[in-house]
């Protein structure tokens, strides 16, 4: 008999985060069906937001609870005095915290300063429950060969691709002939271009469907996001870019779809609530329950399509294009984008500036490095380079922008 998957010991990599909150408030639930020892934590941790994990670790009582900012562990070493949970701090310590034995690791650290940490938990061969898309963005050939390597499982926590993931028969993938992934169209799917152009940060963080936190929030307005999702899709399950489909569906029911060749088209459908994602990479191989709404489709009433606008939402295009050329070109493109995000938020950069900024980005840089990143320490080198370079444009265009007044 296989053990119930609420025995399984977990960890969660960006527990403070909106997908870590949505996991942790699973557990809680698992714990009052199951009991106070079901799912027993073994490592939380976080970026800077010392005070929430210092509470996570004082009511889930992981081995270890670890703050990337090495600044913050004198902070977290006395919030936890006395519990016998260990403290830990700095990049490393998330990488060691990642390796701590567990059988099923939640990886939602956002960008890609997911990568190592979640490589760290691949390599040890557990069940990862991805949520960091960043991660297969700027490195998907190398998480993908060690992952067949180590023989982690790899489970979509995306709710697109966790959607792919329950309908795709595996064994039909030869008469599969599109992937279709549904975009809500964000915020600013129905304003013209003027009115993007003057998108502020608390304009583009309010996604109209789902709540997460501000950097997918950003991804979702520029449609960066769902150019993610392609790449990330195309690792996870892969297939070439040409059956890689992008449909707008506002209401955010359908999750996303796939078309089989005799005409049939396969989808799942849900609340937008991540918890039902999580709960499936949780309970996998089998299902279990959520405490998660129903849908109640008489009441949704209406569900419409459109195709996306690459005119207003440019990003969506030079993701496609990142992925058809291969190579570095996407970890350059989503470093740039994390920088341009970072800078938006921040009132350095204009919202069409993001698209302005990764184009220029991925043009300058793209011919310094060939092939894909085939390790962590060539990732980081391109990632760096690229981060580097869009600041520089940034700083550019803002002086350019001043001087003119
Ligand atoms: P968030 O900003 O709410 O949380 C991010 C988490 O990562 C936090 O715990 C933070 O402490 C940690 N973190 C941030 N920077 C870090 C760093 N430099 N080093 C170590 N830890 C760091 O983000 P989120 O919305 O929870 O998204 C997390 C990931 O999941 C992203 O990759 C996002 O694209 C993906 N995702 C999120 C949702 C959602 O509904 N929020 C849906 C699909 C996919
Ligand atoms: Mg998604």
């Amino acid at each position: 008999m296989t053990m119930p998957f609420w025995r399984r010991r977990i960890s969660i990599l960006g527990s403070t985060g909106s997908v870590g909150l949505s996991t942790l408030d699973l557990v809680r639930h698992y714990r009052e069906v199951h009991g106070p020892q079901a799912l027993p934590v073994e490592a939380l941790t976080a970026h800077r937001n010392v005070a929430r994990l210092i509470e996570q670790a004082r009511e889930f009582r992981p081995q270890v609870a670890a703050i990337a900012d090495p600044a913050l562990y004198g902070d977290l070493k006395t919030g936890l005095a006395g519990t016998g949970i260990r403290a830990a701090a700095g990049p490393q310590a998330l990488i060691e915290a990642a390796a701590q034995p567990s059988d099923w690791v939640m990886a939602a650290i956002v960008g890609a300063a997911g990568l190592a940490p979640t490589l760290s938990a691949i390599r040890r061969g557990a069940v990862i429950a991805l949520a960091n898309k960043e991660s297969l963005v700027c490195a998907g050939e190398l998480v993908m060969s060690e992952v067949a390597r180590s023989g982690a499982r790899l489970l979509p926590v995306d709710s697109e691709h966790n959607a792919i993931f329950q309908v795709l028969d595996q064994a039909a993938r030869d008469h599969v002939v599109r992937l279709i992934l549904t975009a809500s169209g964000g915020p600013f799917r129905t304003w013209t271009i003027e009115q993007i152009q003057a998108a502020t940060p608390a304009q583009a963080i309010a996604h109209p469907t789902w709540s997460m936190g501000a950097k997918i929030s950003v991804d979702c307005a520029t449609l960066m996001n769902k150019g993610l999702e392609l790449i990330e899709a195309h690792h996870l399950f892969a297939f070439p870019e040409t059956k890689l489909e992008v449909l707008v569906h506002p209401q955010s029911v359908i999750h996303s779809l796939v078309a089989y060749a005799d005409g049939s088209v396969l989808a799942q459908l849900g609340q937008p609530d991540m918890r039902t994602p999580v709960a499936v990479t949780l309970a996998w191989p089998e299902r279990t329950g959520a405490p998660v709404a129903a849908l109640d489709l008489a009441r949704v009433s209406q569900l419409t399509f459109e195709s996306p606008d690459e005119r207003r939402f440019p990003c969506l295009g030079l993701a496609r294009a990142a992925l058809q050329s291969g190579g570095s070109a996407p970890t350059i493109l989503n470093a740039a984008n994390e920088i341009a995000v970072e800078s938006f938020l921040t009132g350095e950069l204009d919202f069409l500036g993001i698209a302005r900024v990764v184009s220029d980005t991925v043009e300058t840089v793209v011919g310094r490095y060939g092939s894909a990143p085939a390790s962590l320490t060539d990732v980081h080198e391109v990632d760096l380079t690229a981060r580097a370079a869009a600041a520089e444009t940034i700083t550019g265009r803002t002086a350019r922008r001043r001087a003119l007044g």
